[in-house]
């Protein structure tokens, strides 16, 4: 399996010389979804550990390759296109896993650029974010099929607290367990603890006042 990760980087950038490359396949995951770990020493990239779903066992060779190349491109913030990319991205169309993002919310696209370059190295495709109804009870949701963020419209007033959520739902994303029907998500230790890296460590307490305040002022006006 290395070789194929090692194949993946040389044809993408013939010059450089690979890190430690590991492949690992892992049923944690959900359909076809995968990732990347980066270690570094300082500024250079030691290591890459790739983290494959199940499913991409069985896959063409090629396929496998171009999963590892659209990630190579993100953790080097390259754009460079081969086939084997190509044969991914149609792989993915296929059995409808793929979708491209629509256009959203530009508040949300302009927190998700900052969220994305603090806390996930750039490396999170961007969802489909949008507002939805002004509710108290579900601040944010990810839509694990449909790649779509929603964020209350209750929250629309404070920059800080949409970015948290929205954060906290891009963590949903990032972690991307399913139950076995597909429905609910897990808050596991390891979202917990990524979670926590929110710069602002009062913002759960600000979160939790700024409801109670709201849900006052709909109590006493309607
Ligand atoms: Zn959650």
């Amino acid at each position: 399996m290395e070789e194929l990760a090692s194949k993946a980087f040389k044809s993408l950038f013939p010059q450089k010389t690979p890190p430690r490359l590991t492949i690992k396949f892992s049923g944690k995951f959900s359909e076809y979804n995968a990732n990347v770990r980066i270690e570094k020493i300082g500024r250079i990239v030691t290591g890459l550990e790739f983290g494959l779903s199940r499913e991409f066992q069985e896959s063409d060779e090629s396929i496998i390759v171009g999963v590892i190349q659209h990630l190579l491109n993100k953790v080097y913030k390259t754009n460079i296109q081969t086939v084997e990319q190509e044969f991914y991205h149609n792989f993915l169309k296929h059995i409808g896993t793929y979708t491209k993002a629509k256009k959203g919310d530009d508040l949300l696209e302009e927190l998700f650029e900052e969220l994305n370059e603090e806390y996930f190295s750039g490396l999170l495709d961007r969802p489909t974010m949008i507002f939805g109804n002004k509710t108290l009870t579900v601040l944010g949701n990810y839509n694990y099929h449909k790649d779509l963020i929603t964020i209350s419209s209750s929250l629309k007033t404070d920059r800080e607290l949409i970015k948290y959520v929205l954060y906290h739902e891009l963590l949903h994303k990032k972690h991307s367990f399913k139950t076995k029907n597909g429905r609910g998500q897990y808050h596991t230790p390891a979202f917990r603890a990524d979670e926590k890296k929110f710069h602002d460590k009062n913002i759960e307490k600000k979160l939790q006042k700024f409801i109670r305040g709201k849900k006052l002022r709909k109590a006493f006006f309607g």
